[in-house]
């Protein structure tokens, strides 16, 4: 199987490029999506602690029969947990059923109960015991990771955040790349709604024989993005991965770039505080 994987800042840890996302999907659903992305040959799966799903996760882990080193697992932790990080962490690994993840993400600022600084320094020592691989953050803005390199002296591994061909996130990801901070981008194919019809894309599927979700996975991919596409239907969870046997030129890229409109899908990270 052709997956590729991109280094982590932190010491040798890799991270598959590609992965399964479970957001809106049941404990039942999630185990059989699992199940179903591990016989395709995903290595890599995104939950979290908000998804009530980590039990369905952990148990097609388990039931998958992989050595647990060739198995990716992400998950977060919730806003209202700021200042109880290290319970909530433990209280996710007996949900998962495992004695490690492999990356812990704060899942948002939620900068109005001011506690991300706290429960960063929680996950630095979740990090130090073992107990999570990576730890990094979601929906971090400049601002905010700026606060918690300068507060901690600790670089975040990654920043998963919305990402897709319409909201194409230059600044965040140029910042990324000038403090070693991986780009991992959540809603890759913009939830499936409108991007997907989008005429460039059709294109661009005509030229290559791909379907517009291969194409912006392609995308995502060419562009050093990690990518999480969520699907519970079989024969879509197949075609997401198959994205490693064709390269888009330059001209591709440019097309797709051309298509940024700076519009949110989901909450903006500097009031979204809540549930
Ligand atoms: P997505 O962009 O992955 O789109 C998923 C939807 O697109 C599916 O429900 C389906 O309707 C459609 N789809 C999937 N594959 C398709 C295909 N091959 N052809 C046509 N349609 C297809 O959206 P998402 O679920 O919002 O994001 C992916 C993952 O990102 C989530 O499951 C979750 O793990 C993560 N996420 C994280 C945050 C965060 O705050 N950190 C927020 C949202 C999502």
């Amino acid at each position: 199987e052709a997956m590729n994987s991109l280094m982590l800042n932190t010491d040798g840890v890799q991270i598959p490029q590609l992965g399964l996302g479970v957001w809106q999907v049941t404990d039942d659903e999630a185990e059989r999506a699992v199940r179903t992305a591990l016989e395709a040959g995903y290595r890599h799966i995104d939950t979290a602690a908000a998804y009530g799903n980590e039990e369905g996760v952990g148990r097609a882990v388990r039931a998958g029969g992989l050595p647990r080193e060739k198995v990716f697992i992400t998950t977060k932790l919730w806003n209202g947990d700021h200042g109880r990080a290290e319970q909530a962490f433990d209280e996710s690994l007996a949900r998962l059923g495992l004695d490690h993840v492999d990356l812990f993400l704060i899942h948002w600022p939620a900068p109005r109960q001011d506690k991300y600084v706290q429960a960063w320094k929680a996950l630095e020592k979740i990090y130090r015991d073992g107990r999570a691989r990576a730890i990094g953050v979601s929906n971090f803005t400049v601002a905010t990771l700026t606060r918690l390199m300068e507060e901690t002296g600790i670089t975040p591994s990654i920043n998963q955040i919305e990402l897709h061909p319409y909201l194409q996130q230059r600044e965040m990801r140029q910042f990324h790349e000038a403090n070693g901070i991986l780009t991992e981008a959540w809603s890759p194919l913009g939830q499936g709604r409108g991007l997907l019809d989008d005429p460039a894309l059709a294109v661009l599927s005509g030229k290559h024989g791909r379907t517009p979700a291969q194409i912006v996975l392609r995308w995502h991919l060419q562009l050093g993005n990690v990518v999480i596409p969520k699907s519970v239907t079989p024969s879509r969870i197949k075609e997401n991965i198959d994205v490693f046997g064709f390269i888009l030129d330059a001209e591709d890229m440019a097309a797709i770039g051309a298509l940024n409109q700076g519009k949110r899908l989901g909450p903006d990270p500097d009031t979204f505080n809540g549930a």
